[in-house]
């Protein structure tokens, strides 16, 4: 997928302008939202739980050279075998390859943003691979030629029309007609099924991998998964190497908290775990059986200062309450990852320089932190990324100005207090008694989408000054 993220403000502007694509997302952040408050209330030891799987997953990330060796013997005695990765290219290079040792000609995926962010559907077909996503949402980005717009629902940005229209154009329909969406539903299932017949590679990712058995453990609600795992002749699992945990006890601790961050449910539908080809007589499963693993940076991550993010097991309840994400979707981010867990991690993987914009859109309100399941300082990152940013001095020219006398300004409250005085008269003069300026002589971009509001009355200080002498004379 191409990396876009320098377009972030036109992406942005472009999607509030979209009131289709507002009223799609708003619909599906509300019923998100509120499955997840339900689902949360029925847990009392929601906290603890959470804190037991960040315990597990940095017991994992601090020993991590120790588990994946650990994974690779137990998954070699399993009759799999490990692949590692350190780009995205060698990923794509090593998937290729498996498919064509096996002439493999049709490939079923299952969903997988490390896939996404190796653009993996876009090597295997140059490779001359047919390759379709078995996802229902990925499924319908792939037909309109589009990246996933949130991770849990790639085609959020889409209504039951909008899906129907697609359909209506690139299936073979009759007459027949795709008004409700189990119609819908069942036509993507008709269509995806003869896939999963012909497939003689199916793809996943792996939500975590126990290395104490060399298993890969996948959520889905859909079952594609499964399908994806069990009907061709060889599974292969992409993944990053963070992914890995110590024990299936441990996997079950984190697996008490995602589904709940996700959709709000107590379990996903389907919990799979695959720990190897078919064996001896059985007739049914892989005959081969890959796990590849990517690094791409991750390693690096794993000794700076936003190590917390490796934690993330990508369910998305972050980006469903960010209000941010909730007005622009995930197009606007133009990468793989978006909302908050996006705007930490897209630029540890696509170089700062290129993604500057991203941890600068966050109104630091925090709601992020309180929802993660993994409990991920996320507003604590995204600051330590301006001050990396600072630090680099890839500020603009005026904002690191401006920023400077601010704090300037703010380390001598003497001379605070004078400057609001005067910045609070200065407003009202330019305001005339109107309430609101309509336009700004130096930040037009401010007032070219809405009013500045004058100061009304008082300073806080002098408000605060006058109270505590009233105090003062009460007692
Ligand atoms: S940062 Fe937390 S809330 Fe966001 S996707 Fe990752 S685990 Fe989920």
């Amino acid at each position: 997928m191409e990396v876009r993220t320098q377009e972030f403000a036109t992406g942005a502007s472009d999607a509030l302008a979209d009131q289709q694509l507002r009223t799609n997302l708003r619909k599906f952040m509300t019923i998100l939202k509120t499955l997840r408050k339900q689902v949360s209330s029925e847990v009392v030891n929601l906290d603890e739980l959470q804190q037991r799987a960040k315990d597990v997953k940095n017991h994992a990330l601090e020993n991590l050279d120790y588990y994946l060796e650990l994974f690779e013997t137990k998954l070699s005695e399993n009759g799999g075998r490990v692949h590692y990765a350190q780009t995205p290219e060698d990923l794509n290079q090593i998937v290729i390859e498996i498919c064509r040792r096996v002439n493999a000609r049709h490939v079923v995926k299952g969903k997988t943003m490390v896939g996404e962010e190796t653009a993996l559907n876009e090597a295997l077909i140059k490779a001359g691979l047919d390759v379709v996503e078995t996802d229902m949402g990925e499924y319908i980005v792939q037909l309109a030629n589009e990246p996933p717009s949130h991770i849990l629902g790639p085609a959020v940005h889409k209504n039951k029309k909008q899906i129907a229209d697609l359909f209506y154009s690139h299936h073979d329909l009759g007459n027949r007609s795709l008004a409700e969406v189990p119609e819908i539903v069942g036509e993507a299932r008709h269509v995806i099924r003869e896939k999963f017949l012909q497939a003689d590679v199916g793809i996943t990712g792996a939500n975590a991998l126990i290395a104490e058995t060399g298993s890969s453990l996948l959520l889905t609600n859909e079952g594609n998964g499964d399908l994806c795992s069990t009907l061709p002749k060889v599974h292969i699992v992409v993944t990053g190497i963070e992914k890995l945990v110590a024990s299936l006890e441990d996997a079950s601790a984190m697996l008490r908290v995602i589904a709940r961050g996700v959709v709000g449910q107590s379990m996903a539908c389907y919990t799979s775990i695959f720990t190897g080809p078919r064996e001896g007589a059985q007739d049914a499963g892989p005959e081969e059986f890959h796990v590849v693993l990517l690094d791409n940076t991750r390693s690096e991550l794993l000794g700076n200062e936003l190590r917390d993010i490796l934690r993330c097991v990508k369910c998305s309840a972050c980006l469903n309450h960010c209000p941010i994400y909730g007005q622009i979707g995930g197009h606007a981010y133009g990468w793989v990852y978006s909302g908050p867990m996006g705007s930490v991690l897209t630029p540890q993987l696509v170089g700062m320089e290129k993604a500057t914009d991203l941890f600068n859109a966050c109104t630091s309100d925090g709601r992020c932190a309180e929802v993660c399941p993994m409990v991920i300082p996320l507003p604590d990152l995204l600051r330590k990324l301006r001050v990396r940013q600072w630090n680099q001095n890839r500020l603009k020219r005026t904002w690191r100005w401006g920023l400077l006398m601010f704090m300037l300004t703010a380390r001598y409250p003497r001379i605070f207090k004078r400057l609001s005085k005067l910045g609070v008269r200065v407003l009202n003069l330019l305001g005339g008694g109107r309430g609101a300026l309509n336009s700004l002589p130096i930040k037009s971009g401010w007032t070219d989408v809405r009013d500045l509001p004058m100061p009304q009355g008082e300073t806080f200080q002098s408000l605060w000054a006058r109270q505590l002498k009233q105090k003062k004379g009460e007692r």
